[in-house]
């Protein structure tokens, strides 16, 4: 009798309209695995039991998304250091010796800036818009290296205080933004301003430096009214998906013990996802 295929998911509520499945797929595929990587719903009602028993269904690991980030913390018996500082994890890896807790977002912030940034230097004054776990993971990366002055502005003041102390950054008035904006290289936004269903990110773009990069963790849609607007003022707009791709590498890696190929197209996998669904 063969052994049952290796199995991963992405575990959220809900979590039909994840393109995690699509991506782990294709790799899984061109990988030539005996695998699964599949969506799981859980209802938040019953999220620690429900995350906590995915190791005896079967599951090697899974990825978390919205709203069991900090839950996924909180089951876990061995929190990695990312996950920790960022206060969430997108990460569950169920091995014998119990759960292992971790977060790969901030590599994933990382691999869309790196690919936006290309030779340019350092970023020396960074506007992060938004204090949840997207911001957490946003100033955890962009402090971990050091050499930059980061700035949080967010609807609610008091959480931008806590995210800016927890990373030693500093926090702004949410009326303050567009003038932080004009002094900043990098302008993340990383609230869920711009989404499919939300209203566009009011933030005006007309002082900003020439140079500036415009980076938005929102992928759906991909272009969001701010990366519209940083293009027409001819600035550098980079969208959420490869931040996706990014988070997602690792976590293949620690589900199935060896990297994604390399040779598949995963922004096309993922354009192709996003397209079938529209
Ligand atoms: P979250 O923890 O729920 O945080 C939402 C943030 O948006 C908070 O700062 C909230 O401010 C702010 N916000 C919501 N409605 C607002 C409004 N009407 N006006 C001003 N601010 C508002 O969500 P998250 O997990 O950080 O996700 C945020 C975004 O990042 C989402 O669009 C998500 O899809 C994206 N994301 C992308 C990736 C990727 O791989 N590209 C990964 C993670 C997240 P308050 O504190 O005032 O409520």
């Amino acid at each position: 009798m063969s052994a049952a295929p290796r199995r991963a998911g992405v575990a959220g509520w809900p979590v039909a309209h994840s393109l995690s499945p699509a991506l782990h797929g294709a790799w899984i595929e061109a990988a030539g695995l005996d695998a699964i990587y599949d969506a799981v719903s859980v209802a938040p009602e019953a999220a620690a039991r429900e995350l906590r028993g995915l190791g005896a269904r079967g599951y090697a690991g899974v990825n978390v998304t919205a709203p069991h980030k900090a839950t996924a913390l909180a089951v876990a018996d061995d929190v990695r250091p990312a996950a920790r500082a960022i206060g969430a994890a997108n990460l569950l890896l169920f091995e014998d010796a119990g759960i292992v807790a971790d977060n790969t977002d901030a590599i994933g912030f990382l691999t869309g800036l790196e690919a936006a940034r290309g030779t340019a230097a350092a970023e020396d004054l960074v506007l992060i818009l938004g204090a949840g776990g997207a911001a957490r993971a946003a100033a955890f990366a962009l402090t971990q290296a050091g050499g930059r002055r980061v700035v949080i502005a967010n609807r609610t003041q008091t959480a931008a205080e806590q995210l800016a102390k927890a990373f030693g950054a500093a926090a702004v008035a949410w009326d303050r933004r567009t003038e932080v904006a004009a002094d900043a290289a990098l302008i993340v936004n990383a609230t869920s301003l711009g989404m499919s269903g939300q209203p566009p990110l009011p933030l005006d773009l007309s002082q900003a430096r020439d140079t500036a990069i415009v980076y938005d963790l929102v992928y759906a849609p991909l272009e969001t009214p701010l990366l519209a607007a940083a293009r027409r003022r001819g600035l550098r707009a980079v969208d959420g998906l490869d931040m996706l791709i990014g988070q997602a590498r690792p976590s293949f890696e620690a589900f199935f013990g060896r990297p994604p190929p390399p040779d598949v197209d995963a922004r096309g996998v993922l354009l192709a996802a996003m397209e079938a669904r529209a």
